[in-house]
């Protein structure tokens, strides 16, 4: 299964990747877990994230799309993966497209969950009280200040990689409004109705 989760910041991606990767033992290709790694041990790509990141914008195309590419060739990634917070750009759904199609590989589905924007900040700010309370590190860009940039860059660079999906027929949109159990049934149901010559055409 070769899949990517979309959604603005605050959706649940994580969260659902996680029970995805659970679900299907496939990996959860993070973007933001693999620059904060970054970040945390001084590589180049992380020297050069980390105040982009602060500032809850975007890091350059081609970085992302090496880091992506690299991490498309390990050994665990073979047999599938969940794109999370990847393409975030339309740029970024062009250059993987053609990094499959280098490697002859396809895609099976596109999975977007749409929250109403409203609630993203407030889910934001929870999402970061708790991991206070929990004495984890809390990150540095989730700030309502930082959400709200972060939701702007959404709308405007995001937005259109939904379309470019749904213009390959390989979108389908899920309500991330629900209870998370709700969320994950609908994804699992999402999957189940991939088409089989889909996945045996990529084998
Ligand atoms: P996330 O954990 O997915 O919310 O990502 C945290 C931050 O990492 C984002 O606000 C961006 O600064 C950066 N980032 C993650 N994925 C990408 C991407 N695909 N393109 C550009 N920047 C990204």
């Amino acid at each position: 299964m070769r899949l990517i989760l979309l959604g603005p910041p605050g959706a649940g991606k994580g969260t659902q990747a996680e029970k995805i990767v659970s679900g299907f033992g496939i990996p959860q290709l993070s973007t933001g877990d693999m620059l904060r790694e970054a970040v945390k041990l001084r590589t180049k790509t992380g020297l050069h994230a980390r105040e982009i990141m602060e500032r809850g914008d975007l890091v350059p195309d081609e970085l992302v799309v090496a880091v992506v590419a690299d991490r498309l060739d390990q050994p665990d990634a073979a047999n599938g993966f969940v794109l999370d917070g990847f393409p975030r750009t339309l740029a970024q759904a062009v250059a993987l497209d053609k990094e499959l199609y280098q490697r002859n590989l396809r895609l099976d589905a596109v999975l977007e969950l749409k929250v109403d924007e409203s609630i993203l900040v407030d889910r934001v700010k929870t999402r970061a009280e708790q991991m206070a309370k929990r004495g984890e590190t809390v990150r540095s860009d989730d700030t309502p200040k930082v959400c709200e940039r972060r939701l702007d860059i959404y709308r405007a660079q995001t937005v259109p990689v939904i379309e470019h999906y749904r213009s390959q027929g390989l979108l389908t949109s899920i309500d991330g409004l629900q209870p998370i159990e709700a969320v994950t049934e609908d994804l699992a149901a999402a999957i189940a109705a991939v088409p089989v010559n889909a996945i045996r055409r990529q084998k």
